[in-house]
């Protein structure tokens, strides 16, 4: 009796699609989802028993891997205490000031529950803190499910957004532009067109939400110089390279090819939690001041700030500042893509790969793509063949080919040789 499908098949009797999030489906790639019954380290156990090494760590909180005993011994603590006030507390000081110190573009930062909850706060803020109505985004990037934000590209300059959800009225999405990633001459026409109407830029800087594409030095410059031109906001949305790519982000990264270089407004989420459910967003002083209370823009949560989770994001966020954690999660993460890397071209499969700190994409392209059609180029019946490969030999990957990888602290030298092992077959059976 295999659990995995009779649990997907129940699901689906009370849950919309079996699951509470889409892509957790997988229907990209067919096939029945692993119901995970425990995690430990950087392994996960199916309700069958069988064993997986895991590269989504829930999307990317998990970077000290599972199950951490100091971090599961600060939630316990702070159960203990108390699950929720709906007050104010030290620990939410303490957690702020921890984040200020580690992304020194925000002087102000406030704590939500979702990264969609953060980005959707944050566009709200830099409107209302610069009364112009229209927000760039770009297509490929994934900034949660708010309604503003579920713009499809209709490629092409001045052509706004259409919802690429039904339930988005039209007039919600009429003032979100959507550019092509990684092209400043079109970035710099949309400003010379609307420059004065355009409120803020939102980006990934590393766009994990196109598997793995790096916004290249001149379209973040670009970016950064229109929008300070302009008087609109840029805001680097941290959500997935937050803590990830490099303890301050990767805005640290860019700042140190562009001089000078920080956002006007930075969303945070996933290891911020620690695999509890928290984000955050900030800025400048005089910014953020526009927030309720103090100032007109209106942002609000019932378990905003709350005790447990701002416990877990706290003890996370300490235990990666130990010395050489990231390096040391850097160096992990190459030598898994270059063994993946490795392993395709020994059978004769073109692989492209990139990484930053422990986040990981790639692609079965000869080169890595910049843009999300370059992106769609990739053979996902390919790629479908591949992740079922490796998940019949105990690797987890995320099931779409449009998903970054995340290594974890965890993740062993063995387990890295056991995934492009693994690899090898799986790439011999496709070759
Ligand atoms: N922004 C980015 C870059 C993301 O990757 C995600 C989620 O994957 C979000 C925002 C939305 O975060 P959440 O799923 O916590 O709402």
């Amino acid at each position: 009796m295999d659990r995995n499908q009779e649990l997907f098949a129940r699901a689906q009797q009370s849950i919309p699609g079996g699951v509470n999030s889409p892509v957790r489906a997988f229907k990209a790639v067919g096939g029945t989802p692993a119901f995970i019954e425990k995690a430990q380290g950087a392994y996960l156990w199916d309700a069958n028993g069988q064993r997986y090494i895991d590269y989504i760590g829930s999307w990317g909180p998990m970077i000290l891997g599972h199950g951490h005993p100091e971090v599961l011994a600060a939630v316990e603590r702070a159960a203990r205490e108390g699950l929720s006030f709906g007050a104010p507390t030290e620990r939410e000081i303490e957690l702020a000031e921890e984040i200020l110190k580690l992304v020194p573009s925000m002087e102000m930062v406030r704590l939500v529950n979702s990264g969609t909850e953060a980005s959707m706060s944050a566009i709200r803020l830099a409107r209302g803190a610069t009364g112009r109505k229209k927000i760039v985004k770009f297509e490929g990037c994934y900034h949660g499910h708010a309604d503003a934000l579920l713009v499809k590209a209709g490629s092409g300059l001045a052509t706004f957004g259409h919802a690429t959800s039904a339930g988005v009225p039209e007039e919600v999405v009429q003032d979100t532009l959507v550019l092509e990633y990684n092209n400043p001459a079109q970035l710099e026409e949309a400003f010379a067109r609307h420059g004065s109407e355009i409120a803020c830029v939102i980006m990934e800087p590393i766009a994990g939400n196109m598997n793995f594409v790096r916004a290249s030095i001149p379209f973040m410059r670009a970016a950064r110089q229109l929008c300070s031109q302009s008087g609109a906001l840029l805001i680097i949305d941290e959500v997935m390279t937050g803590f990830r790519v490099a303890l301050g982000g990767a805005q640290s990264l860019y700042a140190q090819a562009i001089a000078g270089f920080a956002p006007d407004l930075t969303v945070l989420g996933k290891v911020i939690g620690g695999g509890m459910p928290l984000a955050a967003f900030g800025g400048p002083r005089h910014v953020m001041e526009q927030l309720a209370p103090q100032g007109p823009v209106y942002q609000a949560g019932t378990l905003s700030g709350n005790p447990v989770a701002t416990a877990c994001g706290l003890a996370t966020l300490r235990l990666i500042q130990a010395p050489e954690f990231h390096a040391r999660l850097a160096e992990r993460t190459r030598q898994l893509v270059e063994g993946l890397r490795q392993a395709a071209a020994d059978a004769g499969i073109t692989l492209s790969v990139d990484s930053e700190g422990g986040l990981f994409g790639f692609f079965l392209l000869p080169e890595l793509p910049q843009n999300y059609a370059e992106v769609m180029r990739s053979d996902s019946a390919r790629f479908n063949q591949l992740f079922h490969g490796l998940l019949r030999r105990g690797v987890y990957l995320a099931p779409a080919l449009y998903e970054a990888g995340f290594v974890s602290a965890a993740h062993t030298e063995q387990d890295i040789a056991a995934t492009i092992a693994a690899a090898r077959d799986a790439f011999a059976d496709m070759a």
